[in-house]
């Protein structure tokens, strides 16, 4: 039994089908891309996952516990998965520091906070999580002086710092320069390493760079499924995604 499986996974808005029975395996500390034209399904997938979406039918088995339909704060804080959306989600009016210590704490009150910040383990975790993510010399900065990467690395510090066994990450590296892409995949790969990853993305460079095993969707379903060598050697996946 794989550690995070969807089982014809089905969805419909309004009787169109924007995933059709999908099965998707993925081992407990793999990392999984899925890629596709737009509209294929892919951001609905993980909105199933997360429990933003409720599928019509089909499941979502996490460690072989059915998570398909149920409260997304639940499948956060129970389940530890773990959800990056595409632009930064972070807050303005704290440091970067007060960033990564508030999602420490996991989004407590501020005097929880305030208390939870006393321990050395605690800021040394904060530390730790900082230089990881290559923001360490920034940590007492306002995230309106960071890069477009940078609070895009600080989210996904946020998101470490909550412990999540499995991430869903929607496009990453959307809108950022080459050199920060190439950062963050390599970031991906050493920071996130043991945990399960799912990651949403088009920059076909970037998939060669961090990828594992590629799943091809389009209208819904999947195409194919292998690695990069695999996937975009496919005819019928250069026909309808990557020579669009
Ligand atoms: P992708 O992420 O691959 O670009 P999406 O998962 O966002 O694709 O969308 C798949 C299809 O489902 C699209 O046709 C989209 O318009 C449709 N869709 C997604 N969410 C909804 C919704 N809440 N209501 C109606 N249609 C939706």
């Amino acid at each position: 039994m794989a550690y995070l499986e969807l089982k014809n996974l089905t969805v419909e808005f309004n009787g169109f089908r924007a995933v059709n029975e999908v099965n998707l395996s993925v081992e407990k500390g793999e990392l999984r891309v899925i890629i596709g034209p737009n509209g294929a399904g892919k951001t609905t997938i993980i909105d199933m996952i997360t429990g933003k979406t409720k599928p019509t039918y089909g499941s979502v088995l996490l460690n072989g516990e059915s998570i398909g339909g149920k409260d997304p704060y639940k499948i956060s804080n129970k389940y530890k998965v773990g959800r990056k959306f595409q632009g930064p989600n972070v807050f303005d009016y704290m440091t970067v520091y007060e960033n990564i210590e508030v999602a420490l704490s996991g989004y407590n009150s501020l005097i929880k906070t305030l208390t939870f910040r006393k321990t050395r383990a605690v800021k040394n975790e904060i530390e730790d999580i900082l230089k990881k993510i290559n923001l360490y010399d920034e940590r007492n900065v306002l995230p309106s002086f960071l890069s477009h990467g940078q609070r895009q690395w600080l989210e996904m510090g946020m998101i470490l710092a909550q412990k999540p066994e499995v991430i869903t990450l929607d496009e990453p590296t959307a809108g950022m320069s080459a050199d920060e892409t190439y950062k963050t995949g390599e970031m991906i790969k050493t920071i996130m390493k043991g945990k399960t990853l799912i990651v949403i993305e088009h920059d076909i460079d970037f998939v060669k760079q961090i990828a594992q095993t590629v799943t091809v969707l389009s209208q819904g379903e999947v195409l194919a499924e292998g690695s990069y060598k695999e996937i975009t050697a496919n005819p019928e996946v250069i026909k309808v995604y990557l020579k669009t």
